[in-house]
This record gives C-alpha cells, structure tokens and sequence, in this order.
C-alpha cells in the first residue's frame, strides 16, 4: 500500500506550480517517514522547474530543504523515533559503495547521488518527489538531525543554502586568518557571510546591488563591494583566499580574478553551464591561482554544519510564505528580491 501525499507541482517548463496529488513508496525496513513542516525555496528549484538545466522531469514537485517531524521508523532504523526533529536536504541515496560514498562524499557519488526530486529512485525506479508536499519518505542515511536550540522555519535553509558554502568554507580550510569573499547576496550569499564570519574570517561581499550594503554588514560582511565599479574592484586587488560566486546565470567571472591572493581559488557554485565570457587564464597562471566548482556536502558534513549551527546560534534570514504564493516567490527570486530565503510553512497546503 503506497501513501497518497498532497503537495504542489509544475507540469512542465511553462506551467506554473498548482496543486497535485501523488503517492510515496511503502517505507523499507530503513525508511523514516517525515511530516514535512517547513520547505526552503532555493534558486536550483526555479532553474529545475523552468528546465534551465535541460532533462526535467514532469510532474515535478520541487523541495530539497525539507525540516520535519517523524512520523514512523522502519524496523531496521536506529538513530530516528517518532517525534523526532529532522532535516533532508538535496539527496535522498547514493551507491554507498564506491570512494566518495566511502569518505562521505556522498554528492560526488561515482554513480550519482539520488537526489529529492528530479530524479528516479535507484532501487524502485519510481519518480522522487521534493518537499513542497506534506510528507516524505528516506532512507536513515540521508536524514540529519536538527539541534534542539535552532528555529525550525529558520533551520530549513541550511540544508541547501548552509551546506552548500559550508562545504567549500571547510574545504579550503577557512578560519582566523583567512579572507574570504561572496558573489551575489542571495540565499546562499547570506549563509556564506554568516558561517564565514563564524569560523573567524575577514568577509568581504561582492554585489550589483547598493541597497544591501547594511543588510552585509549585519549579516557578518567586513566590507562591501560593488561590482559593477572598478575603482571598488581595484581596491581590493590581490586581497582573498577564497572566493565563493552564487550568481545563479551567466556572467563573467575575469574581474573577480585579481581580486585572488597568490595561489587563491574562486570556486563556482551557482551558475551551471559554459562561461561566456571564456576565462582568460593570465591572472591565473600570473598568480598560481584556481577557478574550482563545488557541490552541496555529505551527510556528515551536512550534521557538522548543523551542529556549528547550533553551538553558535546562526540561523538563515527567512521570509515565510504560504504554499499557494510559491509562484510569486519565483518571480521575486528572479529578480534578486528576497530576504534572503522564502520558507514555505507547510500546514498552508490544508488551507
Ligand atoms: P538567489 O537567492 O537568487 O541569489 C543569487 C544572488 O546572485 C542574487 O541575490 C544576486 O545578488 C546575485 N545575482 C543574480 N543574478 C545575477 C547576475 N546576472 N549577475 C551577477 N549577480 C547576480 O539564489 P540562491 O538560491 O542563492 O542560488 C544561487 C545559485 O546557486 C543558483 O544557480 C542555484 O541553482 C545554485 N545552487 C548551487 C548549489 C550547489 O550545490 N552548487 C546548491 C544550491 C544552489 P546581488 O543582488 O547581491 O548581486
Ligand atoms: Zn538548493
């Protein structure tokens, strides 16, 4: 017997999201079933919906910062009960057998990860369905829980958004001394300066956008450039070891460049997709420096990431809507005009 979930889906590129009713597998012995309460809205839901990315599947019910109550374990689960406060963030499965799923690198799962939604299941075939819905079911694996201290709503956004600059933040080691800049003060770009700020660096904000040089600074941002003026651009040459871009589309990345220390890196993690303009390499090779990409964190980077959290406090800045206005969030996400992540409260999808 499957289980009949109500939830919200996009038909195809042009449609907007409606109401759709579908069904979720039967729990396997280690499954947990989660009443979803709240579901961030990231940018990668609007590019999937609208086929940005090509390959879309339809229906699609987007979500993949799902926070949750459980609801039921399967026989086999150990770590979850009912009642318990969970998270699931971008996968839901991945092969947990090859090296990356071995060091916990389960997003660089030599046989692909299962994502939330946009996918298929990899033992069912079934179609996966995200968390703009009222339940879900997944594996124990792939289920995080949420510290006791952190805001529920609030708490959604980390499991895209907060993993996803967690992960390169860690990765290339970032603390006391370091520098670090952020593209683009979105929903990643706000979680970016706030887990910077928290690990101890010297945080500096890139943007197109004037009237978010306060909201930076509260947000953790030591300093605020505009991008769009070069005098602002040459005052910070040679000045970052790291720089994390979020801009979501094309755009061009070589007057970011100079702005690397020697041996810096600027790693990509927003816009998919060739670069145009193409990168020209002498301020690269001049300086020892990369251009890296980066994709979400494991499971168990993704709990480190909440429990940082949770110790020092940090919560996304969230605006929380109803289900049924989930279309408009798209066209204000389209336009850079959101504070800094939508969440949508759930208990709407009964109103
Ligand atoms: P968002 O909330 O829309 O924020 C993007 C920010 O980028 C905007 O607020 C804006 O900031 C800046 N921006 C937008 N268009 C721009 C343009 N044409 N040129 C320069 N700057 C521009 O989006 P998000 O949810 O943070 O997601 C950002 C990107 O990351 C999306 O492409 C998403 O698919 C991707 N993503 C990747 C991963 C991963 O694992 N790698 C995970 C999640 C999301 P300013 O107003 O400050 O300029
Ligand atoms: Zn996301």
């Amino acid at each position: 017997m499957t289980m009949n979930v109500s939830g919200y889906a996009t038909k195809s590129a042009k449609d907007n999201l409606a109401p759709f009713r579908f069904d979720r597998r039967d729990p396997r012995d280690n499954d947990v079933v989660i009443e979803i309460l709240y579901c961030g809205v990231c940018h990668s839901d609007l590019h999937q919906a609208r086929n940005d990315w090509g390959g879309s599947i339809y229906p699609m019910v987007p979500g993949h910062e799902i926070i949750g109550r459980v609801i039921s374990v399967g026989p086999k689960v150990k770590r979850f009960k009912k009642g318990d406060n969970v998270g699931v963030g971008c996968m839901v499965d991945s092969c947990q057998h090859c090296d990356s799923c071995k060091e916990g690198l389960e997003q660089y799962c030599e046989e692909f990860p299962t994502f939330t939604y946009n996918a298929v299941d990899r033992h069912d075939k079934m179609p996966m369905y995200g968390g703009y819905s009222d339940k879900i079911v997944v594996s124990d694996k792939f289920v995080v829980k949420i510290p006791k201290n952190l805001d529920l709503k609030g708490a959604a956004p980390l499991l895209c958004a907060g993993i996803t600059t967690w992960s390169p933040l860690r990765h290339w080691k970032v603390g006391k001394n370091s520098k670090v800049a952020v593209i683009g003060l979105g929903g990643l770009g706000h979680m970016a300066l706030k887990l910077a700020k928290a690990l101890g660096a010297d945080v500096t904000l890139f943007t197109r956008s004037r009237s978010k040089e306060k909201d930076a600074r509260r947000l953790g941002a030591n300093c605020v450039v505009l991008s769009t003026d070069e005098k602002q651009m040459k005052a910070v040459k040679s000045k970052f070891d790291l720089i994390i871009d979020t801009v979501p589309s094309a755009h061009d990345i070589n007057p970011y460049l100079p702005t690397l220390s020697l041996s810096g890196t600027l790693v990509l993690v927003g816009y998919l997709g060739d670069l145009d303009p193409l990168l020209n390499t002498v301020s690269l090779i001049m300086g020892r420096k990369s251009v890296a990409g980066s994709v979400i964190g494991g499971i168990a980077e993704t709990q480190e990431m909440l429990d940082f959290c949770g110790k020092h406090g940090i919560t996304p800045d969230v605006e929380v809507i109803k289900i049924q206005d989930i279309n408009k969030a798209y066209e204000r996400l389209l336009k850079s005009d959101v504070k800094y992540r939508f969440v949508i409260d759930m208990a709407s999808l009964k109103g």
